[in-house]
């Protein structure tokens, strides 16, 4: 038998210092986890080249040969070793920048080697420095001779010795003495259906690859299953929820839904928004509790049916709750909303950071006793002290702004949890919306409200400033209203607020009283101040709103026609998308200029170019997701569940789908992994359980 949490410390080739090392540089503490250490990248190894075959081009080879000399030449601090080193065709030399007995004493000349290195070409002749040196016995017995696996490492492990040939040996040992005891952990069924390697094998030809084929299909086979044992927990986590965790009923359609969607709706909904509220119905009515994202581009129209989802609430004697992660924003909505269900006697309160005492237990009394129907606030009313009578629905906005954690806090303010509904209008890539929320059901609103014309989007190098004046001057005479929109990042934040600053100074000097009003509003304001010249943009007292990124989410000024975007090449995607969101609201033509010096990285270029290329937010975020990887997409939050080992969101797609599907159809005919040919998949479940608490990460 073969312990797999054997420490590491026991394992041939390692010992207590490597053991250390391995533990702090690489997390590895037992067996499995050093089994499962998968290689960066492989080196070819198949080709054996002779010293006069070399050529300058050459980057790494591998040749056979012996050192016939060793020597030490002093440098400014100790000596550098060289070796001459011959083979029947040539010479050329080894190098080593520091030299030390222990290494001076462990080269045996005269003796075949088989070396293997980056290859220097100085003056004529050849060197390698730091060579990879095998005596060629041991070359013969090792396993792998074609590709050899290249391990992440870290620079203290290669100041301790501890390099790629150590890392090889300790893991060809482990991989002979573990082999016959690797358990399979995929049924045969799923085996045969894509053509899998067994899970030996894959770890076997993965370490140590007979081929580019055999490299190919242990890739595959470990990248399938990785995706697939996310999956499957994503999905049974579903499943237990909508089995187990009974959510309230929301059996009737009553009098405020009817009304307002009767009345108080001024245009007929699209065929998205249509279907979206029928899922949501019928989750509402099934007796489980609901756990659903809503995405739908910026402008999509999600406000009204969270609004109408609320009113269902209400028709069913619950209380419900908006949250907004920011001030400005569940203002916003609460202006909209409170505006919306004005004629129907509903009860609709504000609470926020700025929520005076007196207001405050006004709305903690009226939430106790229940006469207070729907709560719009921010991170306040997650409050201890905020109860409610009976919250039945809680629509989270923009959720990329809460952790789970807070999406799990208002579970707790009830006995049963109230329905979730989380909008957000950061369209997620399909790979990741799988990955990253498996576990919810998703509803898409995929259509935009009739009439809207795209935004037309220019990329304008500072030096046509005057130009896009003039523009601004053109627009405004025609009654519309323009946002400039200064990038704010932490990091440079004294910079940054003299840009704005600036900018704010030129503009108000363009545009001077009394033609031309303008608002400011930057994150070292007073709430209150932001609010009043918020208000006044709102109201159309301003015609310009010079502002920081404050504005991204949320804000709605139909009559806002252009928005300049000024150093567009510090903005992320995502962040461009939602401040382009912020114009094209009302009838009229609407224009996104992105303002950026000359000299712009690929990555800038690329963003600048997809902007004016697209106004498809799912396109966009793929884009996204290309271009900085799905960890910085989604924030760290959901990082456990995309801290893959060897599968790529990007790049393995395809596996996803395949691994998605296939676990899908596992739990419909296997929902609790209880038949005989799904074992394997039981016990690798099982073990993944005990090794891993990312599960309790997510929701
Ligand atoms: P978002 O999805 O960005 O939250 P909103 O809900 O704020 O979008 O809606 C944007 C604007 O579109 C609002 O002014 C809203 O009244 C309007 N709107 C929403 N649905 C429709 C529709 N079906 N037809 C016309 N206008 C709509
Ligand atoms: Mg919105």
């Amino acid at each position: 038998m073969f312990d797999f949490d054997t420490n590491i410390t026991y394992l041939t080739g390692i010992g207590p210092a490597k053991a250390l090392i391995l533990q702090k540089e690489m997390g590895v503490f037992n067996a499995n986890q050093l089994l499962n250490l998968f290689p960066n990248r492989y080196v070819d190894k198949s080709k054996m080249f002779t010293i006069r075959e070399l050529q300058a081009g050459n980057t790494e080879v591998q040749i056979k040969g012996v050192v016939t000399e060793l020597k030490e030449v002093k440098q400014k601090r100790g000596s550098r070793l060289v070796a001459t080193f011959k083979d029947e065709t040539g010479r050329m030399e080894l190098v080593w920048f520091r030299s030390n007995r222990w290494l001076k004493s462990g080269i045996k000349i005269n003796e075949p080697y088989v070396i293997f290195g980056k290859l220097n070409f100085f003056n004529g002749s050849f060197s390698m420095p730091h060579p990879d040196m095998e005596l060629e016995v041991n070359y013969k017995k090792s396993i792998a001779a074609g590709l050899q696996a290249v391990y992440p490492s870290t620079e203290k492990m290669s100041a301790k010795g501890f390099n790629n040939k150590v890392m090889s040996k300790a893991i060809q040992h482990l991989i002979k003495e573990a082999y016959p005891f690797i358990q399979e952990t995929l049924s045969d069924e799923i085996l045969e259906e894509y053509n899998l390697l067994s899970k030996k094998e894959a770890l076997l030809h993965i370490h140590f690859p007979k081929n580019q084929e055999y490299l190919a299909r242990a890739q595959k086979r470990l990248k399938f299953e990785e995706f697939f044992f996310i999956q499957t927990q994503l999905i049974r986590n579903k499943l237990v929820r909508q089995d187990k965790i009974k959510g309230f009923v929301f059996e009737q359609v009553g009098a405020y839904f009817n009304d307002f969607y009767q009345s108080g709706l001024k245009f007929d909904l699209t065929g998205a928004q249509k279907r979206v509220l029928k899922e949501i119905r019928a989750d509402l009515a099934s007796g489980a509790h609901m756990n659903r994202l809503l995405q739908g581009d910026v402008g999509a129209g999600k406000t009204i049916v969270a609004l109408l989802t609320m009113l269902l609430a209400l028709d069913n004697h619950f209380q419900a709750a908006i949250l907004a992660p920011t001030a400005i924003l569940a203002t916003q909505h609460y202006q909209a909303i409170s505006e919306l269900v004005a004629p129907f006697n509903i009860s609709v309160k504000l609470l926020t950071g700025a929520t005076k005492t007196k207001e405050r237990r006004v709305i903690h009394e009226s939430l106790e006793d229940g006469s207070l129907q729907i709560l719009i606030g921010t991170h306040a009313v997650l409050e201890d002290k905020v109860v409610f009578k009976n919250l039945g629905l809680a629509v989270i906005d923009e959720q990329h702004r809460f952790g789970v954690a807070q999406r799990s806090k208002m579970w707790m303010k009830n006995k049963l949890p109230p329905h979730i509904l989380i909008m957000t209008a950061t369209p997620i890539p399909r790979t990741l919306a799988m990955s990253a929320y498996g576990d919810l059901d998703v509803s898409v609103i995929d259509e935009l409200p009739p009439g809207r014309k795209p935004v037309q989007t220019v990329h304008r190098f500072d030096s046509a400033r005057l130009r896009v004046f003039k523009f601004m001057r053109d627009e405004i005479a025609k009654g519309r209203q323009v946002y400039v929109v200064y990038p704010l990042i932490e990091e440079s934040e004294a910079m940054d607020y003299k840009d704005l600053q600036d900018g704010y100074e030129s503009i108000q000097r363009e545009f001077p009283l009394p033609d031309y009003r303008i608002s400011i509003v930057h994150g070292k304001m007073k709430p209150e101040d932001k609010e009043y010249e918020m208000q006044r943009f709102v109201k159309g007292e301003t015609q310009i709103m010079v502002a920081t990124t404050v504005i991204e989410v949320g804000v709605n000024v139909p009559n806002a026609s252009v928005m300049i975007i000024e150093s567009a090449e510090r903005f992320g995607l995502s962040q461009l998308h939602q401040l382009r969101g912020r114009v094209g609201r009302g009838a009229d033509q609407s224009y996104c200029i992105l303002m950026s010096g000359v000299k712009l990285s690929n990555d800038s270029k690329t963003r600048l170019e997809t902007m004016v290329r697209t106004s498809d937010g799912f396109e966009i975020a793929e884009v996204d997701l290309k271009l900085r990887g799905p960890g910085n997409l989604m924030g760290t939050q959901q990082s456990g569940v995309l801290n893959l080992k060897i599968a790529d969101l990007v790049r393995d797609s395809k596996e996803l789908h395949m691994a998605r599907n296939t676990a899908l159809e596992l739990l419909r005919e296997d929902p609790n992994l209880e038949m005989a040919k799904n074992l394997p998949i039981k016990n690798a479940y099982q073990q993944i359980h005990k090794r891993t608490s990312i599960w309790a990460n997510i929701s």
